[in-house]
C-alpha cells in the first residue's frame, strides 16, 4: 500500500510521534530549520496557512474594536527594568544588541568597541513595555479609554529547546494591548480576547480547546491573572495555544499610565495583553495530521480544492486542460465558509500520481483528478482528504460537473466540521475525571526521568478538584508533578457548583484543574 509519509504517528507501543511531526513539517512543505539556531524558514505552503490565520483572526480582532499599529523591534533595556517581575521572567531569554557597527580587528570582523550603544537594546520578547510607554503619552483622561490596539509582528525569546512552529527563538504572532479605567472593564476585555481565541480555534482551526485560568505558578511575568486555551494533541499532550493576561495596575504604575477620572482624580489604568503565535500551526498539524501527512481545515487551507489534470502528452490533453481550467474558474465564483473558494490548477509537468500524493501530504481538503473520460462525460472525480485515513486506498467519488460546483461549498463546510468533530471526540474521551488522589495520578502516568521522552503511550489529561494553593504549597505540587513530567494546565471556565476533596492535599476543593503533559 502506498503511503505518503515516511514515518507513522504511533508504532506498536513505542511512539514515533516526534519523528512523525518532523516528517510532516518537512514533507508537507511547511517549514525547515534555518542556519540560525532555533529559528525557522517558513515555506510558501506553511506561510499560506499563517496568512489565512492572520486574515481570519484579524477580522475578529477588529470586530472587538481593536486597531492595528506597529511598534519598534528594539526596546531600550531601561524599559524592562521598571517592572521587576516582568524583567525577571524574560531576562534569561533576551537577545541583546550592544553595538551598532562592525570593524575589522586583526583581520576579523567584530563589534566596533567605539560603536558601543550607551544603553543596550533588547530585541522584543513581547511589547508591554514599549507600548505602555506610548500609552502613558496617549492617555490623558477617562475619555481616552478604553484604548485597544494590536500588532502583528515577530518576537524573539532565546529558547533552549526548540521545535519548529511549537517553540522557536523567533516567532510570528499578534499581541493585543488594552488600557481601561476599571478592573472590571480590563478583566472583561481579557476574557473577551480569550473567548475570541476559543471561538477562532474551534471554528477556524477546527481545534477544540479548553479555556480557563492558569494557576499562579504558570502566570505571565507581571500579570495578576493569566488565562489560556489548551488543545489536546494526538499524543495526548497539551498545547497552550493562546494566552490572555489581566495585568492589573502594575504595568501602569511602572510606566505611569494614568488618566484623569470624571471627578478630576489622577488614577492608574488597568491593562491587559493577549497573544497567539505560529505555534497554532504546530497545533493544527498535531491535531489533524495522519500517516499520509497533513489534513488542513478548509478555513485555513491556502488552496481548498486542487485540480490535477492527467496529461499524457497526447492530443486529448488540450481538452482535459481546457475542462480543468473552466472548472477552476467556476469554483472561484463560489463562496464557501464565507469566502470565495480557493482552487488551484496544478499543471506542473509531473506524473499525476506524484502530484496527487504531494497534495495529500500537504493536506489540501479536496483533490480532483481529471482525465479524458471525465472531460468527455462532463463529470468530476474527487477525493476528500479528511476521509483518506492512514494510507487507505484512494477512494474517489464522482459527481456531474455542475453538481460538483454547486455542492463544493457544502462539501468544504462538511470537511471543516468533520475534522472538528473527530478532534472533539478525542478530547472529550481522554480527560479522566475518576482519579481522586495524587498517587493514582502518579500511577496512571508513571515516572519519567529528565532526559527521557515521555510519549511512550497515550495518556490524555486528568481533571480533578483542588484547593488552589499558592506560594510554597503550590511550589511543592509543581515539584511533585515534575517527576512525572506533568504540569497544571488551567482551571476550565466551566466549573461545577460543588467540589470533591483536593487531589493533592485532601482539603476541601474550590475548583477543578486540568493536569497533563505538555509541549
Ligand atoms: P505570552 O506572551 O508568553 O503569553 O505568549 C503568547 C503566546 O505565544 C503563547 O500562548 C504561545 O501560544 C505563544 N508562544 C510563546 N512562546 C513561544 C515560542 N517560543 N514559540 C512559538 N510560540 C510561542
Amino acid at each position: 500500500m502506498q503511503r505518503a509519509l515516511s514515518v507513522s504517528r504511533m508504532t506498536g507501543n513505542k511512539s514515533t510521534f516526534p519523528d512523525w511531526y518532523q516528517a510532516i513539517v518537512r514533507e508537507a512543505d511547511m517549514a525547515e530549520v534555518s542556519p540560525v539556531r532555533g529559528s525557522m524558514i517558513i515555506k510558501p505552503w506553511g506561510y499560506g496557512v499563517w496568512e489565512r490565520i492572520q486574515q481570519t483572526m484579524d477580522r475578529r480582532i477588529k470586530e472587538m474594536g481593536v486597531e492595528n499599529c506597529y511598534f519598534p523591534l528594539f526596546i531600550p533595556l531601561g524599559f524592562f527594568a521598571k517592572e521587576a517581575e516582568h524583567v525577571d521572567g524574560f531576562a534569561k531569554e533576551m537577545a541583546v544588541v550592544t553595538h551598532h557597527r562592525l570593524k575589522s580587528i586583526d583581520g576579523k570582523l567584530q563589534p566596533d568597541p567605539d560603536a558601543k550603544l550607551e544603553e543596550p537594546l533588547i530585541v522584543r520578547p513581547t511589547s508591554e513595555t514599549i507600548i505602555g510607554d506610548a500609552f502613558s503619552r496617549w492617555i490623558k483622561s477617562y475619555r481616552d479609554l478604553p484604548l485597544k490596539i494590536n500588532q502583528w509582528a515577530n518576537v524573539v525569546r532565546w529558547e533552549m529547546r526548540t521545535r519548529l512552529f511549537l517553540r522557536t527563538s523567533e516567532f510570528l504572532w499578534q499581541e493585543g494591548h488594552t488600557a481601561h479605567s476599571t478592573r472590571e472593564d480590563a478583566l472583561a476585555s481579557t476574557l473577551q480576547a480569550l473567548e475570541m481565541y476559543r471561538e477562532f480555534s474551534e471554528n477556524v482551526l477546527a481545534m477544540p480547546v479548553i479555556a480557563g485560568e492558569k494557576p499562579e505558578n504558570e502566570r505571565f511575568p507581571g500579570a495578576d491573572n493569566t488565562f489560556s486555551i489548551e488543545a489536546m494533541m494526538q499524543d495526548g499532550k497539551a498545547l497552550q495555544a493562546g494566552t490572555s493576561h489581566y495585568l492589573g495596575v502594575s504595568f501602569a504604575r511602572a510606566q505611569n499610565i494614568r488618566f484623569q477620572s470624571d471627578s478630576g482624580e489622577m488614577e492608574f489604568c488597568h491593562t491587559s495583553s493577549w497573544g497567539t503565535s505560529t505555534r497554532m500551526i504546530g497545533g493544527v498539524i498535531m491535531t489533524h495530521g495522519d500517516d499520509d501527512g497533513l489534513r488542513l481545515p478548509p478555513a485555513i487551507a491556502p488552496r481548498q480544492i486542487v485540480v490535477v489534470p492527467m496529461l499524457r502528452g497526447k492530443e486529448e490533453d488540450a481538452q482535459v486542460l481546457a475542462y480543468a481550467q473552466a472548472l477552476v474558474k467556476d469554483l472561484h465564483g463560489q463562496v464557501a465558509l464565507g469566502e470565495p473558494i480557493r482552487a488551484l490548477l496544478d499543471s506542473r509537468d509531473q506524473k499525476s500520481a506524484d502530484k496527487r500524493w504531494n497534495w495529500v501530504r500537504r493536506g489540501a481538503p479536496i483533490i480532483i483528478e481529471l482525465g479524458p473520460r471525465d472531460a468527455g462525460n462532463g463529470q468530476v472525480s474527487f477525493m476528500r482528504r479528511d476521509q483518506l485515513r492512514d494510507g487507505d486506498k484512494v477512494r474517489s467519488q464522482a459527481l456531474g460537473r455542475d453538481e460538483f460546483v454547486a455542492h463544493a461549498p457544502a462539501l468544504l463546510a462538511e470537511i471543516q466540521q468533520a475534522l472538528y468533530d473527530e478532534a472533539k471526540a478525542r478530547l472529550v474521551a481522554n480527560i479522566r475525571t475518576d482519579l481522586t488522589s495524587f498517587d493514582q495520578v502518579a500511577e496512571y502516568f508513571g515516572a519519567v526521568s529528565d532526559d527521557e521522552e515521555e510519549t511512550a503511550a497515550f495518556k490524555g489529561w486528568v481533571r480533578a478538584p483542588w484547593s488552589r494553593p499558592t506560594g510554597a504549597a503550590l511550589d511543592e505540587i509543581e515539584q511533585k508533578l515534575k517527576a512525572y513530567k506533568l504540569t497544571l494546565r488551567n482551571a476550565p471556565a466551566d466549573q461545577p457548583s460543588s467540589f470533591g476533596a483536593c487531589i493533592f492535599s485532601g482539603a476541601p476543593g474550590v475548583e477543578e484543574i486540568l493536569i497533563g503533559r505538555a509541549y
